[in-house]
């Protein structure tokens, strides 16, 4: 018998010294923590995905290009002939392939703090180091700092969501093209709540060689089926391909997603419905004595109390689930971030912190 290895003897120290991503419990709570779509597809169109999924043969592997489905994004989401498509199981998977395919020794890998988590986690998976540059207080981007950073790190790719998670704001475009000018690295903007948001990089991809610009179905309604996509030229995307696992996009993402990217209306509704409520929200916010609330163009919005955890806690107890992002960075403390739901959820969770702030005052 050999003597067997124990975890500490081979896995990695920085990966022993992680704590996995944490998926909280929230069967039968009002799930307002993961900027998901609260509304459902239309009865017809589930009807119609029903029988897609009925006559899909699972026995075969799905198409490994998926061909249809990237023709039919690149309709919906007016992507240019010149520009090439990489599709992800979400948009965690297109950061990893681009941490992977990027990790030389000594490669850097940069975002603005506070930022997406997933950006410092998949550096750690990848091997590759990571630098947060610090925002300013009111979360806008710090561009000096950014740019000494970017002189100091030479970053091989700079990640920048586009509106930000979890500030909510968008970022001076034109900072982020100074940035762009600047490094001589990649630049993935990061659009993942760009449904909800009235700006977008698109454009800038045919003047920027060094820009790629990432989606994600998600947060517009489709968050069950993972897909995520990178928008850029072929001459990184067909080195970024290589990374790709084979069929990493399953045979029921690719039917459904395409028959959905046929009645983006229906998206597209939905997302002003959640736009008009993240009004009324952010209006309500601003009333409550001790609330901070900060300005969004995502489907999620900011706010800092008096004792966050406390507050967090007890909406718990109101069987609220929301996100407490108090300690998770020095800019966020005492910060607290609620996704949009529907009106009705909305409105429990304003009654509740209603309740909950007047018990604590
Ligand atoms: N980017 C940003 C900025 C996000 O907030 C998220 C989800 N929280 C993602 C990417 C990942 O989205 P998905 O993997 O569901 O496409």
């Amino acid at each position: 018998m050999p003597n067997f290895y124990s975890p500490e003897d081979i896995i990695r120290p920085e990966i022993l010294a992680l704590s996995a991503y944490h998926v909280p419990p929230a069967t039968g709570m009002i799930k307002l923590d993961a900027m998901e779509n609260p509304y459902p597809l239309p009865s017809a169109l589930r009807d119609e995905i029903a029988q897609l999924t009925l006559n899909a043969p699972v026995n075969r592997y799905p198409d490994a290009s998926a061909a249809t489905l990237k023709a039919t994004l690149r309709q919906a989401l007016g992507i240019a002939d010149d520009m090439d498509i990489l599709l992800g199981n979400g948009s965690d998977e297109i950061i990893q392939i681009i941490a992977m395919a990027v990790a030389k020794p000594g490669a850097v890998l940069m975002s603005a703090e506070p930022a997406f988590v997933m950006f410092r986690m998949i550096a750690t998976f990848a091997n590759i180091q990571y630098a947060g540059v610090p925002l300013r207080k009111d979360f806008s981007l710090d561009l000096d700092a950014m740019l000494a950073a970017i002189a100091q790190h030479r970053p091989a790719v700079i990640f920048l969501a586009y509106p930000n998670n979890p500030t909510g704001n968008l970022f001076d475009p034109a900072a982020i093209e100074s940035i762009l000018q600047t490094t001589s690295g990649i630049v993935v903007v990061d659009e993942a709540y760009h449904a909800f948001a009235d700006a977008s990089f698109i454009d800038k991809l045919s003047q920027y060689p060094n820009l790629l610009l990432m989606r994600t179905l998600s947060k517009s309604g489709l968050a069950g089926l993972r897909l995520g996509l990178l928008i850029g030229r072929s001459e990184w995307l067909k080195q970024l391909e290589k990374v790709r696992l084979p069929y990493n996009i399953g045979i029921m993402t690719q039917l459904i997603a395409e028959k959905v990217l046929h009645h983006t209306t229906v998206l597209s509704q939905q997302a002003e419905a959640i736009k008009s409520e993240r009004t009324k929200m952010n209006t309500f916010l601003g009333t409550m004595r001790g609330v901070e609330v900060y300005p969004s163009d995502a489907n999620f919005i900011l706010f800092r109390v008096n004792a966050a955890s406390q507050i967090f806690q007890a909406l718990k107890q109101h069987n609220i689930l929301i996100k407490n992002l108090d300690g998770s960075h020095p800019l966020l403390e005492n910060c607290l971030r609620v996704t949009v739901g529907t009106p009705d959820e909305n409105s429990q969770f304003c009654a509740a912190l209603r309740t909950i702030l007047s018990e604590t005052v």
